[in-house]
């Protein structure tokens, strides 16, 4: 470790403490605070002039849909526009991504927000005009309306930079649905690539379409979404007549008893109060109906909401696998890959930023959100800075139901860009607006 090196994180791990410190104090004398009107009043203009705008770029990103680390286009699209708006621009961050930093004219610190810029391998069923022209691949999981919803916001805060205090940066991430087998990506790639300095962020904001009634945002403090971890077990037996099985080993058989045995680790040794889901989603073996088979294997996902849990689960799974195997005499491979960590909202943030949603929604569209058992990339930059990640609601007031996210038939209501750029707007401002009173006025 070089002298230079240790001194640069000596003040990294110093300025995380000081903004973690302003946000418990924060939380303590400055939660009610708002942006005020006037700014407010801006927010809205801005968002009025941009919006047919946005709303094509988000329509253009639709129809053009790439999958995860393959988002040269839309990346090209981002990276157009906010050059255009004069901000310091990098691309190629983590394959295809795009940041951007807009400096505010007052000084303060630095946050960040965060959009997915990725699509799904799903034939979309819709019948939107601009539906996807990119056979078998689509946006059903909404990451277009993210990415508009990014660069909205990058637009109407580059007309609000008198009113910031700080820098905010704008992360562009592809790859959030998983890279592509043997290839890196995503925001663990990201962070890894340095996006959480120069400048170094303070705490970073993101968001996810929910097929909930728009208007609506969605969050709780602590851990919202579940880590997501990928496994694959191979029980090799031995083939042999199907009439005939004491001169072979069957590893259908077997395979089917360790998978029985699997799903009671969740039933009868985690606790019931802390979620946990262990799930086998593939299984595949066999030759023929009439010859036993000699290897079987199966795939799956755990997830869970803590780390002992999670650790808890794999070692019981092997314990299990090779347990069963063993009894019959049989061998077995296990991978397990631990994916992204749960979704975790800095609760001071959250406490801060509760009262600013509440107002500028009203109360009764701001609603806490049960732990959800999917999993978001997100989680790894809340494992660096304080994070806070809120869901938003999509459904239109027109239909009684909507199609779900990973769907082909999956249609968010337009509208919710607007108002997510405008929910971001004002969580950034008053976020930068709260550190920088703080500071003038230290209690
Ligand atoms: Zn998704
Ligand atoms: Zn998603």
């Amino acid at each position: 470790m070089t002298g230079q090196f240790y001194h640069k994180t000596m003040k990294k791990r110093v300025f995380r403490k000081s903004f973690i410190l302003l946000l418990f104090i924060m939380g303590t004398v400055l939660s009610g605070f708002s942006v005020d009107k006037k700014t407010a009043f801006r927010i809205e203009r801005a968002i009025s002039e941009n919006l047919q705008e946005i709303i094509r770029l988000r329509r253009f990103i639709h129809m053009n849909p790439e999958l995860s680390n393959r988002e040269f286009q839309t990346a090209r699209a981002v990276a157009a526009k906010l050059m255009s708006l004069e901000l310091e621009v990098k691309t190629g961050v983590a394959k295809t991504g795009v940041v951007a930093l807009l400096r505010g004219e007052q000084p303060g610190f630095t946050v960040a927000i965060r959009a997915d810029m990725d699509a799904l391998p799903i034939q979309e069923m819709t019948s939107v005009p601009f539906k996807s022209l990119n056979p078998g691949v689509m946006h059903a999981c909404g990451h277009d309306v993210h990415t508009a919803i990014g660069v909205g916001t990058a637009v109407v805060l580059n007309t609000l930079k008198d009113r910031i205090h700080g820098s905010v940066k704008f992360i562009f991430q592809p790859a959030e649905e998983g890279a592509p087998f043997g290839e890196e990506g995503g925001a663990d790639l990201m962070i890894k690539e340095g996006v959480l300095e120069n400048p170094s962020v303070g705490a970073i904001f993101g968001l996810h379409v929910w097929p909930q009634p728009l208007g609506n945002v969605y969050f709780s403090p602590g851990s919202i979404m579940a880590s997501s971890d990928w496994f694959r077990v191979a029980i090799k037996g031995k083939s042999a007549h199907g009439a005939r099985p004491h001169e072979g080993k069957d590893a259908i058989a077997i395979a089917a008893q360790t998978i029985v045995s699997l799903q009671s680790i969740i039933s009868r040794s985690i606790n019931p109060t802390d979620p946990a889901v262990l799930t086998i989603g593939k299984i595949y073996g066999g030759t023929k109906s009439n010859i036993i088979a000699d290897e079987v294997t199966f795939e799956g996902t755990v997830r869970t909401f803590n780390e002992i849990t999670r650790n808890r689960i794999r070692t019981m799974m092997e314990d299990i696998i090779r347990g069963t195997t063993q009894s019959f005499r049989m061998n077995y491979t296990f991978e397990y890959t631990m994916g992204s960590p749960s979704v975790y909202n800095h609760p001071e943030l959250a406490k801060i930023m509760s009262p600013t949603l509440e107002k500028l929604l009203g109360r009764q569209h701001v609603k806490s959100l049960a732990p959800q058992m999917v999993a978001e990339d997100f989680a790894y930059y809340c494992r660096k800075i304080p994070g806070f990640f809120l869901l938003l609601g999509v459904k239109s007031p027109q239909i009684d139901r909507m199609a779900p996210l990973h769907s082909p038939y999956f249609i968010p209501d337009e509208s919710c860009i607007p108002l997510g750029i405008k929910v971001m707007c004002h969580l950034i401002l008053d976020c930068l607006e709260k550190q920088k009173l703080l500071e003038e006025n230290p209690f």
